[in-house]
């Protein structure tokens, strides 16, 4: 059982940027929960801490103009060129693969709770999550994961 399932859902959840230009629609399955990320691509992409909850690709829908970067071989992080609002992370390399979607743009969001810690040993001070959730070293994730070569701050 993978640590999302008891978080699986099926609805309708309605997000937007900071300017409004791009609309975030979820129509389907997500995960009504959060995972933190503290590897440098993540901490650096957002100017702070990382996060994000999970939704399917078939149940999502993007209105307004968006611009891609991608961070990764493997994965390119979604922003909106007008305001510059974070948007997702989504991997490249699978058609299915879900987005990644920045929490802060959709209201619901804010009850989701946080399960997952990645690179938890490289936690900045200011962005130390208190709670039992589970925590990832950056050796525990690069031994199964693909990630950015030398990843480093
Ligand atoms: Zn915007
Ligand atoms: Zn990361």
């Amino acid at each position: 059982m993978s640590i999302a399932d008891p978080y699986r859902r099926s609805g309708q959840l309605d997000g937007k940027c900071l300017c409004g230009s791009v609309g975030l629609h979820i129509d389907g399955d997500y995960v009504a929960a959060i995972g933190v990320c503290h590897c440098s691509n993540c901490q650096r992409s957002n100017g702070t801490a990382w996060g994000a909850f999970q939704a399917s690709p078939d149940a999502v829908r993007i209105t307004g103009n968006v611009a891609r970067y991608a961070s990764a071989p493997f994965a390119e992080r979604v922003f909106c060129p007008v305001c510059g609002s974070n948007l997702w992370l989504r991997d490249t390399d699978a058609k299915d693969a879900p987005y990644e979607f920045m929490p802060a743009l959709f209201p619901e969001a804010a009850d989701f709770p946080l399960i997952s810690e990645v690179y938890s040993d490289r936690a900045p001070a200011y962005a130390s999550f208190a709670g039992d959730h589970r925590r990832v070293t950056r050796a525990e994730y690069e031994a199964k994961n693909p990630h950015v070569e030398g990843d480093m701050p």
